[in-house]
């Protein structure tokens, strides 16, 4: 594997960065006993691989991708995928769903949290320029539609826009800021 982009000494948003910024909510880090990886449908990765989730970034290939899941950002994992592209490129949902949360924090500055249709997965994508116009919480959107574009906001370098993208297995449905991180790369593949 190859090391990701030189984004290293940056903290990206993570789950518990978003956690001491949502509201109401005791402290919480990924939990080790959440809902056990296997089902009848098989692991969480292979419920989402066969969900044939698309790249968010149009004309990135997979094998274009850096994995960086396990890469130390700030003080903890990274635990997302960065894809770079020029500020202002469309950034596509990866699946269909519902736009359940738009949120600004300090780290991943603007952001969309896209649950799937089944509610059990959220999708995250951080550092946007700006919404899709009109994007609002509660709409319906279908896997490439336009969510929103390319930026720097948050703490991403102002010379390197890219987009942060991660996954979330929800711990409980509805609730945004709090799940089990998967792979990006993986489940993209
Ligand atoms: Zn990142």
């Amino acid at each position: 594997m190859v090391p990701g982009p030189t984004l290293s000494d940056v903290a990206e948003p993570t789950e518990a960065e978003v956690v001491t910024t949502a509201p109401a909510i005791g402290p919480t880090t990924t939990v080790p006993d959440a809902p056990a990886a296997s089902t009848l449908a098989g692991t969480d990765l292979e419920i989402l691989q066969q969900k044939r989730l698309r790249i968010p970034i149009d004309g990135t290939l997979h094998a274009a991708l850096q994995p960086s899941f396990d890469q130390t950002r700030g003080t903890g994992r990274h635990e997302a995928i960065d894809i770079l592209a020029t500020r202002g490129t469309p950034v596509h949902a990866v699946g269909a769903g519902v736009v359940g949360k738009l949120f600004t924090s300090v780290r991943g500055g603007l952001t969309v949290y896209q649950y799937d249709p089944s509610g059990m997965f959220c999708y995250y994508y951080a550092h946007l320029d700006r919404y899709a116009e009109g994007l609002r919480e509660g709409q319906a959107v279908g896997a490439g539609d336009l969510i929103g574009y390319v930026g720097t906001t948050g703490n991403a370098p102002p010379d390197t826009p890219h987009l942060h993208f991660a996954i979330f297995r929800l711990t409980e449905p509805g609730r945004w800021w709090k799940g089990t991180p998967i792979d990006p790369y993986l489940a993209l593949r």
